[in-house]
């Protein structure tokens, strides 16, 4: 049997710094099948019918993180969000919520990776190396295995009120990384990234809203991971 297609609205916000005062919304018709993802039907929108429309994409399968956006409201990946998912005719597509815009959907990055910087994310250790390689047990490497499936996307970061009331908030997904290199049993650097973490905008500003955990695309229980990094601050390291 066929597949029925819909016929959708995509209520795309444009702005353009260079000839606009503010952003406004475009509507754009489209016809398309429930199963169709919005990043496809952006780039139809944009190779068929205006290719001025502006958006990063990259992987298209939820591994690069660059499509990150607001749809109907929420932040959420455009490739990994169906047009069946959104409830009603018009599918409403706006950059993410509290990040500068560049133009239309694309939002400057630099301020939330200058947060990441922050927090010291890599790897680091003083001991001699091994042969081959560090080795972690199974035990060891399940307390990082959902925080290290992280895409810094920044959609966590974008739905999250302490974020949008004070921008200098580490957010979500930078404290997530700290937690996991501290939780990280081959890592020696967690007392700088603890005190990194523990600042006047950093780890305290967390209020549990859980935002970051409905909006994040990879399902990571970041309020979990945030309040065992709230832990390891009193302790003085992971326990
Ligand atoms: Fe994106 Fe989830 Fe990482 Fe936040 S924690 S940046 S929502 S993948």
């Amino acid at each position: 049997m066929a597949e029925q297609k819909v016929v959708k609205t995509f209520r795309i916000m444009r702005y353009n710094p260079d000839t606009d005062t503010q952003p406004s919304f475009k509507d754009y018709q489209l016809e398309c099948s429930p199963m169709e993802r919005v990043l496809t039907a952006l780039n139809r929108i944009k190779w068929e019918q205006d290719g001025s429309v502006s958006y990063r994409r990259s992987c298209g399968h939820a591994v690069c993180g660059s499509c990150g956006m607001t749809i109907q409201g929420a932040s959420r990946l455009a490739c990994k969000t169906l047009v069946k998912d959104i409830d009603g005719d018009v599918i409403i597509v706006e950059p993410l919520k509290g990040f500068p815009v560049v133009k239309d959907l694309v939002v400057d990055m630099e301020h939330f990776f200058h947060k990441y910087r922050a927090i010291i994310p890599f790897f680091h250790s003083e001991s001699p190396k091994p042969v081959k390689e560090r080795l972690q047990s199974p035990e060891e490497q399940v307390h990082i295995d959902d925080p290290a499936k992280c895409i810094l996307c920044g959609c966590c970061t974008s739905s999250c009120p302490s974020y949008w009331k004070n921008d200098d908030y580490l957010g979500p997904a930078a404290l997530l990384k700290a937690w996991r290199f501290v939780a990280d049993s081959r890592d020696e650097s967690a007392a700088e990234r603890l005190s990194a973490v523990n600042g006047e905008n950093g780890l305290w500003r967390c209020h549990l809203i859980f935002n970051c955990m409905e909006a994040c695309p990879k399902e990571i229980d970041i309020p979990a991971a945030l309040s065992k990094l709230k832990r390891a601050v009193i302790w003085g390291g992971p326990r």
